[in-house]
């Protein structure tokens, strides 16, 4: 017998998100598989969409040439690029694009004289201020990329720094922004742009942010993983949760009134409570900060977390789940909780809660030919 706490993946629902994504958007998708597909496990996710998909991105060599070496050979686009300019020749030598976003690449690009030319994504700031060069850097280093022996196609990037808030007019400036730099670039017919994070295809497909999608890239992630990152959306119904984090019961404690549970005594009983103590805990990702109240699912019966979260283990409210015994299953987040539920109570993102994941079983479903 061995820890029952495990992340059930289901490969179908991320392929179901993958078509989704692609159909909101229209032209061609990148799945965006960085930090080990969002804790997911990279190659199973890749594997998954291999054939079908038109590109990964990740976020660097290291992670690029683990799929190379599982041999996947589809597009794998480097979303910082390189680092060092030693990273070319693996670069080159494995096909991979790579995001050209500051003017220190560009100089180390255009002194490196290759032995092939690069797919490159130049990366524009249109106001995020993260990376990307600003608009008036951004037409000169066009001019000097576009006819450069090492340099195969450009396609030309930005990204949102708010479009996960639908009441934001950020978003909108910022595509302003880039259109009207890109116009006086009198780039050719069907120049190859790319926007659209998951919050900008599901947030923002109707209206004028995105144009002329069907030349576009988007770049699809989170909702890859079933997740919406739109603030005012209470649910995704397109999309299907690809991770289930479940574990068991393992202990059962009846608590008087006053009586408190766990570290700091974080909870006490109002009235005789039926406590289940659950192996899973911070070290395992579930986050420490979603103490008493937040929900969880025993048995199919929706309760919540109880006191303090510690490393190995939890507690969950079980006065109201009769049949709960050592031993039920307990869903943490998954198909009856959202995992946004879960991450808004700890305050944070389910991004976050998704990379955190660690210790656990992983284990993958396919329901094939869906
Ligand atoms: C991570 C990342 C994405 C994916 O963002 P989601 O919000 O997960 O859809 C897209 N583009 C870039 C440049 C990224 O770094």
């Amino acid at each position: 017998m061995s820890r029952p706490t495990t992340a059930h993946i289901r490969l179908d629902a991320f392929r179901h998100n993958y078509r989704v994504a692609k159909q909101l958007h229209g032209g061609k998708a990148l799945a965006v598989i960085k930090a080990n597909a969002y804790g997911h496990g990279a190659l199973h996710c890749a594997k998954a969409i291999e054939g079908e998909a038109d590109g990964f991105a990740v976020a660097c060599l290291e992670e690029a040439l683990q799929l190379r070496k599982a041999d996947i050979l589809e597009p794998i686009l480097l979303l910082e690029g390189f680092f060092e300019a030693i990273e070319l020749p693996d670069i080159v030598a494995h096909d991979l694009w790579i995001v050209i976003h500051a003017q220190w690449q560009i100089d180390i690009l255009l002194k490196a004289n290759l032995s092939k030319p690069l797919h490159i994504w130049l990366k524009m700031d249109s106001g995020m201020h993260r990376v990307g060069l600003s608009p008036d850097e951004y037409a000169k280093a066009y001019a000097r990329l576009k006819d450069h022996k090492d340099v195969a196609t450009i396609v030309l990037m930005s990204h949102f720094a708010n479009a996960d808030n639908l009441d934001s007019q950020h978003t909108l400036q910022q595509s302003e922004v880039f259109h009207t730099t890109i116009y006086a670039l009198n780039l050719p017919v069907h120049a190859q742009l790319s926007l659209a994070n998951s919050a900008a295809i599901l947030g923002w497909q109707k209206t004028q942010v995105l144009r002329e999608r069907q030349h576009q890239w988007s770049r699809p992630g989170i909702m890859l993983y079933g997740a919406n990152p739109i603030i005012q959306a209470s649910q995704a119904l397109v999309l299907k949760p690809v991770m289930q984090l479940t574990s068991k019961i393992i202990a059962i404690q009846n608590i008087d009134i006053g009586q408190s549970i766990g570290y700091g005594s974080l909870f006490t009983a109002a009235r005789h409570t039926k406590v289940g103590v659950v192996a899973c805990g911070y070290a395992d990702g579930y986050p420490r900060a979603a103490s008493t109240d937040t929900p969880v699912a025993v048995e199919g019966t929706l309760t919540r977390i109880l006191g303090r979260v510690s490393m190995d283990m939890l507690f969950v409210d079980l006065t109201d789940v009769p049949n709960a015994t050592i031993g039920s299953q307990v869903e943490l987040w998954g198909n009856q909780v959202p995992a946004n539920a879960v991450a808004k109570a700890a305050a944070t993102i389910s991004y976050e809660l998704f990379c955190n994941v660690k210790r656990v079983h992983f284990q993958y479903y396919d329901a094939s030919n869906i």
